[in-house]
């Protein structure tokens, strides 16, 4: 049986979600491809072992040919400088293909800054223009200094990275997090908000329970799409820790402060033997 490297799911005709499979790396993350008229954008290049390119050449082939063009000009820009989603920049940057000429963002402050228009960080908001395509941007540091959230006025998607989405959040400055929650709340308020869509999914289907890290194969995961409440039960959450970081399950997702205690040498020899367990059966699923 052959597992594509890549599942692309076609959410209308000029936006496409592609995930990377979890037997080419656990984090399984979900990278985003938006079409207007004049440039196409991708969010994220994949993580270890993803090799994107031949999945993406075809993806933008195939867009291309059925709307009669030869080429469209590709910016590839980041959720966030975390490995699991810059992994496929070199081999992305290498691609010399005239139906799809690059610009590179590297995931770095100033590059970012400047591609979107932002003077202040975090407070500006910053746009892109594909033609008749207006995507913002809004910086959400926090997970990481550089996290930032991608609105698409045309499908009302919000693009969360790894700020939200069903599974663990890992918070790595917990007051930027909690600002940048608040942030976020207010750019949405009055718009619509058709799906808040992320980086992962951790969460299984049943409410309240993830998925061990390091899963590699999550029969029953939840689905990837959240609403704009889950913001609100995410504020909601964050403010009831009052300042003081800590674990906690919610239903479609957790929070998870990153520090000393963000895994415990317990939780660490748990996740490598779950690792190499799923490693030796990974094509084989029958029960034991
Ligand atoms: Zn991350
Ligand atoms: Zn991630």
């Amino acid at each position: 049986m052959e597992i594509p490297e890549w599942q692309v799911h076609e959410y209308n005709s000029t936006t496409f979600l592609l995930r990377q499979s979890g037997c080419t790396d656990f984090e399984k993350p979900f990278i985003y491809l938006f079409f207007g008229k004049d440039k196409a954008l991708l969010m994220d290049t994949g993580s270890r072992h993803g090799n994107l390119v031949p999945t993406l050449q075809r993806t933008v082939r195939m867009w291309l040919q059925r709307n009669s063009r030869t080429s469209i000009p590709l910016i590839v820009v980041h959720s966030h400088p975390h490995e699991d989603h810059v992994a496929g920049d070199a081999e992305v940057q290498a691609i010399h293909d005239p139906a799809m000429p690059i610009t590179f963002i590297p995931a770095e402050l100033e590059a970012t800054k400047r591609f979107y228009g932002v003077a202040r960080w975090p407070t500006d908001v910053g746009h892109v223009d594909l033609g008749g395509r207006v995507i913002d941007m809004i910086p959400i540091p926090g997970h990481s200094d550089l996290s930032v959230a991608l609105y698409d006025r045309n499908t009302a998607l919000l693009l969360a990275g790894d700020s939200l989405y069903p599974g663990r959040l890992y918070v790595a400055d917990f007051p930027a997090f909690q600002a940048s929650t608040e942030r976020l709340i207010q750019f949405t308020q009055g718009k619509p908000i058709s799906n808040i869509l992320g980086n992962h999914i951790e969460q299984s289907s049943t409410p309240f329970v993830d998925y061990p890290v390091g899963t590699i194969y999550q029969p029953n995961e939840h689905e990837l799409a959240l609403s704009r409440g889950a913001l609100l039960e995410l504020e909601e959450a964050l403010l009831s820790m009052h300042g003081t970081p800590r674990r906690m399950a919610l239903r479609d997702f957790s929070v998870w402060p990153v520090g000393a205690s963000f895994m415990s040498p317990n939780e660490n020899a748990q996740f490598e033997k779950h690792r190499q367990e799923q490693i030796d059966t990974m094509w084989d699923h029958t029960p034991h």
